[in-house]
């Protein structure tokens, strides 16, 4: 996979988010960073484990925020973002993934078997790893109302013109697009190679 440099607003909006040492200039970097920090504290890694025994969604949430999971049990938790929707899933080993345009609603559906994509609705899907200008970044808790959640710039788009019409709407967004493949390459990466 071609190496993915990070605007450096994106990086220093992900160094604040999971609180890293240092911005990471490259994806591939914010990955090895975020594994070895951020899961590098006990409780996140126990509770990662917790998600890889099937016992634990990331980012379970009431919220319709338009992203939920099939889970072999029937059940069909809602998470907070895309992220955490795809992250569950690859750990998991076969989960399903729903998800809504955050533009236009349309539906998507991607199934994972062990670490990979085994079906999308559409080969178009594009993920979005945004932020925005604005201060006080927060992570997406239940029912507060954060300044500006994380989760609010982490989605999934039908393809690269849903993406365009939503960031129209969206004067001070900023990030960056990956395709389905290589964000689930990257995720699996972090999971599983270290
Ligand atoms: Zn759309």
């Amino acid at each position: 996979m071609v190496e993915q440099w990070l605007d450096p607003r994106v990086s220093q909006r992900l160094q604040q988010v999971l609180q890293l040492s240092t911005a990471p200039a490259t994806m591939s970097e914010f990955w090895q960073l975020a594994e070895k920090e951020y899961l590098g504290i006990p409780e996140n890694k126990e509770f990662m484990e917790q998600v890889r025994a099937g016992k634990a969604v990331i980012a379970e949430t009431d919220e319709d925020t338009g992203y939920s999971l099939a889970l072999p049990d029937g059940s069909n938790p809602k998470v907070e973002c895309a992220g955490d929707a795809l992250g569950t899933a690859l750990l998991r080993h076969v989960d399903i993934v729903h998800a809504r345009c955050p533009h236009c609603g349309e539906k998507m559906q991607i199934k994972i078997e062990g670490k990979r994509v085994v079906n999308a609705s559409l080969p178009s899907i594009v993920f979005w790893m945004g932020g925005s200008a604005k201060t006080g970044i927060v992570m997406l808790e239940g029912k507060d109302i954060p300044e500006d959640p994380v989760c609010y710039h982490i989605h999934l788009f039908p393809n690269r013109d849903h993406l365009a019409a939503w960031l129209q709407a969206k004067s001070d967004e900023f990030g960056f697009t990956v395709s389905l493949n290589d964000i689930v390459e990257l995720w699996v990466q972090v999971l599983y190679n270290r």
